[in-house]
C-alpha cells in the first residue's frame, strides 16, 4: 500500500479518497471524539507511547456522548500499529477520530459512527523551544457545562479562540482559567511551574488529566522532586521559577514568560525532566519500558 493510507471504518485506504458527506452530524455540530498519540524511534524500531491510556481515554470520550461501535480497544491498537508499518513511518503522530456521520438535528442518535485513523511526521506542534504564553481572556468549560475528562472535538472551539486570543497578544501560546479564576491549562496542554525542588500543577478536576502530565508527575517523583496539585491563582505566577506545558503534540515545552511574568533563562529542573522524558519516550530507560509498544512486534 502506498504512504498515506489512513484506517477508515475497518479498512485501510488512501487517505485521497476518503469523502465525507456535507451533512455530517460531526461537522455541524462537533460530535466527534478523538486522540493525539505519538510513536517513537527506540533501539527496537518505532514504539507507540503509553498508547494503551490513549485507547481507554478515546474509548471513554465515545461512551460520553453514547457512540457504538464494533471494534474493540485491541483492534484499534493493532490497526494504529499497521498503519505505521504501512506509512513505513518511523516517529509520527497518530490521531484517532470517531464522529457522528450523516444526519441533521442535534441528537446524534440515531447517526452512523464513523472511525478513522491518519498517522504522520508531526515534529514540532509548537515552534519555539520556550514560548511566550498569554493568559486568555476565554475561560475553559466549566465541568457542569462538559465531560471534561473526555476528548470531544467540539470542546475546542474554546481552545481555537483562546488560541486567536493569545496570537492577538503576540504570544505563541494561551493559558486558560478555570471558572473559579485558577490557573487551568493551555488549548491542547497542561501546565506545570517549578519552585526550587518542588513541582506545582493544577489538580484535576477542571482540566484533562493528560497523559503527559502523568508521566512528568511519575519521572519527578522518580527522581526526587515533590509534587503537588492544587489551585494555582495568577497572582502566584511571579513566584515561580520555571513553568513549562506538556501534552502529546507540544511534549515539554518550556515557557519564557507568561505575559509580564519571567522565567529563568536556565530552567534546570525542566531540562532535566524533559531531558528523563525524552529518554523515556524512545526506550532508553528500562524501568518506564512498559509505557512502549513496540511497532514490529
Ligand atoms: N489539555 C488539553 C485540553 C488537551 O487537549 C491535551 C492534549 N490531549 C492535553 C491537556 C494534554 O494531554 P496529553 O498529555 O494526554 O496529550
Amino acid at each position: 500500500m502506498k504512504k498515506n493510507s489512513v484506517w477508515f471504518d475497518g479498512k485501510f485506504m488512501p487517505l485521497k479518497s476518503v469523502r465525507v458527506p456535507l451533512l455530517t452530524h460531526g461537522l455541524h455540530y462537533g460530535s466527534g471524539v478523538f486522540e493525539g498519540v505519538r510513536c517513537y524511534q527506540t533501539p527496537a524500531g518505532p514504539a507507540v507511547f503509553r498508547i494503551k491510556e490513549h485507547i481507554d481515554r478515546l474509548f471513554n470520550s465515545a461512551a460520553a456522548i453514547e457512540m457504538k461501535f464494533p471494534y474493540s480497544r485491541a483492534e484499534i491498537v493493532r490497526a494504529a500499529k499497521e498503519l505505521i508499518r504501512k506509512n513505513n513511518l518511523q516517529e509520527c503522530y497518530i490521531r484517532p477520530l470517531i464522529f457522528y456521520g450523516e444526519k441533521m438535528g442535534l441528537s446524534p442518535l440515531g447517526a452512523p459512527v464513523h472511525f478513522a485513523i491518519a498517522a504522520w511526521p508531526w515534529e514540532k506542534y509548537l515552534n519555539h523551544d520556550r514560548i511566550r504564553v498569554h493568559v486568555s481572556k476565554f475561560i475553559r468549560l466549566h465541568p457542569d457545562t462538559a465531560v471534561m475528562t473526555a476528548k470531544i472535538t467540539g470542546y475546542y472551539f474554546n481552545s481555537i479562540l483562546a488560541s486567536l486570543d493569545a496570537h492577538a497578544h503576540r504570544a505563541d501560546e494561551a493559558v486558560l482559567l478555570d471558572a473559579n479564576g485558577c490557573i487551568a491549562e493551555g488549548p491542547g496542554e497542561n501546565i506545570f511551574f517549578v519552585k526550587g525542588k518542588t513541582l506545582v500543577t493544577p489538580k484535576p478536576g477542571m482540566i484533562l488529566a493528560g497523559i503527559t502530565r502523568d508521566s512528568i508527575i511519575k519521572i519527578a517523583k522518580d527522581s526526587g522532586l515533590k509534587v503537588v496539585e492544587r489551585n494555582i491563582k495568577p497572582g502566584e505566577l511571579g513566584r515561580f521559577d520555571e513553568a513549562f506545558l506538556t501534552g502529546t503534540a507540544a511534549e515539554i515545552t518550556n515557557i519564557s514568560q507568561i505575559d509580564r511574568v519571567i522565567y529563568s533563562r536556565k530552567p534546570k529542573v525542566s531540562r532535566e525532566l524533559a531531558k528523563a522524558f525524552s529518554e523515556a519516550i524512545h526506550g532508553k530507560i528500562k524501568k518506564y519500558r512498559p509505557w512502549l509498544d513496540f511497532v514490529n512486534k
